[in-house]
């Protein structure tokens, strides 16, 4: 985790906990198994959850399973969040990423988040310094691209800056995204 984040006073909501184990391609009893070792029981939607302990079943999980389960929970948080009406663009979408994050999580503490640069047309820089795993910020920042591209977009394209990464300990991965 980066050495920047504390996250010992953060809850993150039930309902991000709850898609994320959907989209796992493992049978939920597994996963629920992998929750109940670190501490968590019971999952509901509208209840709070201690942050690290969800972070470490998370961790359990890309250990035990891999980073593909990792980068399919983060693809499939935008499948089932709503997003603020308005929405039109690839940009917009992007920018909101920080605020869906910190209406997910309460409590005294940094917790990071989803920085947004544009880098050009069609072109932007996502920075995340929070302390989810790496592959699925990944999968969330292509799903989220993808969702709002424009008709005419082919692909999207997710690339991940080599010089820093939250997987070897740096505080920050940078992901550039074009479309
Ligand atoms: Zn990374």
């Amino acid at each position: 985790m980066p050495q920047s984040v504390h996250t010992a006073l953060i809850e993150v909501l039930g309902n991000a906990v709850l898609s994320a184990i959907g989209a796992m391609r493992i049978a939920p009893d597994r996963a629920l198994r992998i929750f109940a070792e670190h501490g968590i029981t019971q999952l509901e939607k509208t209840a709070w959850y201690p942050l690290e302990s969800v972070l470490g079943a998370y961790r359990s999980i890309q250990k035990q399973i891999g980073p593909n389960t990792m980068r399919a929970v983060g693809r499939n948080i935008p499948k089932n969040a709503e997003f603020p009406p308005g929405l039109s663009t690839v940009e917009q979408a992007l920018r909101s990423l920080d605020t869906a994050y910190r209406m997910n999580h309460r409590g005294a503490g940094n917790i990071g988040g989803y920085h947004f640069e544009s880098t050009g047309a069609r072109r932007a820089r996502m920075t995340c310094d929070n302390p989810y795993p790496c592959p699925m910020d990944e999968g969330l920042v292509e799903a989220v691209a993808e969702r709002f591209k424009p008709q005419d977009a082919f692909f999207i394209r997710v690339q991940h800056e080599t010089e820093l990464c939250r997987e070897r300990g740096d505080a920050a991965c940078v992901y550039n995204v074009s479309w």
